[in-house]
Formats: C-alpha cells, structure tokens, sequence
C-alpha cells in the first residue's frame, strides 16, 4: 500500500481541535461567511471531566452535555473553570427543569411551552438568565424531542414572554446519516424557519456534517467525535 497521500489521523486532543477549526475556517470561507461568528461546541458526553479540563486548557469555553445527571457529576470539576458555559443539548424533561437551571448556562432542547415556564420559573428564583434555543423536530424519523414547525410560532410567544429566558435561535439534529448532504435539506429548512421567526442563530451540524451545516448558516456546530474520539459506553 502507498503511504504517500495518506494523512495520518490526528491523535492528540490539540490535532483534532486544529483539524477542526481548519475545517470551520475552510467552509466559512467557501460560504463567503466570518469564521468568527461561528461557535465551536465541544460535546463531552460520556466522556470524564477532565476532557473537559484538557480542552479548556486548549482554549474551548463552549461545551455541549446531553444528560442534566451526568453532567451534575462533573460540575463540581469544570463548574467553575474561568469563561466556561454549558449548554445542555439532549432532551430535558420538566421535571429537571431547576436542576438543569442549577446547571446550565444555556439550554438548546426547549420543546415545550411547559418546559419553557418551568426553566423561567427556576431561572427566576436563582436570579440568572438563560439561554434558549428551540429543538425543532423536521421529520418523523427524528427522535421523538423537539418540536414540530406548525408548534413554534405559539412556543416562540411562549419564551418570548419569559422574563429570565433569553430566546437566540433554533437547534435541530437531522437522521442519521454517514452521507453529509442528507442533512442538507433540514439544515435550509431550520434556517428558513429562524428567518422567518427573526432569530438570529441556528444550532446545526456535527462531526460528520458541519461543512454542510456552515455552507447553510450554522452559527454552532456541535463537535464530539472530531474532537474526543468515538465514544464507547462503559
Ligand atoms: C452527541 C451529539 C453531538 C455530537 O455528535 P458527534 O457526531 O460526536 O460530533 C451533537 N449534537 C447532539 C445533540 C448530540 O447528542
């Protein structure tokens, strides 16, 4: 087998984080749009709190959680590491609506005018805003989360009129595909659903999929895999 053409994968934590901010930088380009304005979000889950410590060490700030109890185990570590926020982008249920509060800085899965009361009312009491993003659910193959574009206009009044939620975009997680360009058509749909709601950021695109998600106006994508490797349940 030839060697030559063939790039070795990057194998420590700062390769991948420079790979992948060369790919954020090479499709902002291509899309005529500043790399800037584009959040890297570095999604931990699964993986321990001192990956968390490693890539802020690195100059990451904005991490991704999925699960409000797993992450309540790493808090107590990274919880105070200076200019870090969370934002919590698995599904939430009401009934975690404080402590994800508690937890969070901002929450990306607001589905439900319900869950929207109950993060102002716990926002309130802590005496913090929080940031919201939409989940929007495009297709019946999506997991059951998120809701339907038909739902959003009488949610988007719902956290507009909550005074410690602060509402910036919408979020949304097409089926899985290994082919990049299936996403293409959910990535266009969310940014016409934000465009024709007046908000200004979408949150799209994963390790597999973030060229397509920049080239169709991502504002942050949500790197796990790229960054940590596969994540192998133990
Ligand atoms: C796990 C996860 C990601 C990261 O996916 P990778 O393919 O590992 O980059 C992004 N968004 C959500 C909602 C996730 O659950």
């Amino acid at each position: 087998m030839p060697y030559w053409g063939v790039v070795p994968a990057a194998v420590t934590l700062s390769e991948r984080l420079a790979d992948v901010r060369a790919r954020i930088v090479r499709a902002a380009e291509r899309a005529s749009r500043d790399p800037g304005k584009i959040t890297l979000l570095a999604v931990t889950k699964i993986f321990p709190a001192s990956a968390i410590q490693e890539a802020w060490a690195l100059g990451l700030r904005e991490f991704g959680e999925n699960y409000v109890q797993e992450f309540e185990g790493k808090a107590p570590v990274v919880g105070a590491l200076e200019g870090v926020r969370f934002h919590l982008i698995g599904h939430l249920q009401s009934n975690k609506a404080r402590k994800a509060a508690e937890l969070f800085h901002a929450i990306q899965t607001v589905d439900s005018p319900r869950l929207a009361g109950r993060l102002n009312e716990a926002a309130g009491s802590l005496g913090k805003t929080i940031d919201a993003m939409l989940e929007v659910k495009l297709s019946p193959e999506q997991s059951k989360s998120g809701a339907a574009p038909e739902e959003l206009p009488e949610l988007i009044a719902a956290v507009r009129a909550c005074p410690h939620l602060r509402l910036l975009g919408l979020m949304t997680m097409p089926p899985w595909s290994d082919d990049p360009e299936a996403s293409r058509p959910y990535f266009r749909q969310l940014r016409e659903l934000a465009a024709r709601h007046s908000l200004e950021q979408l949150s799209m695109g994963m390790s597999h999929d973030l060229e397509t998600a920049i080239a169709e106006g991502s504002t942050c994508v949500r790197i796990g895999t790229a960054l940590f490797g596969k994540r192998v349940k133990t």
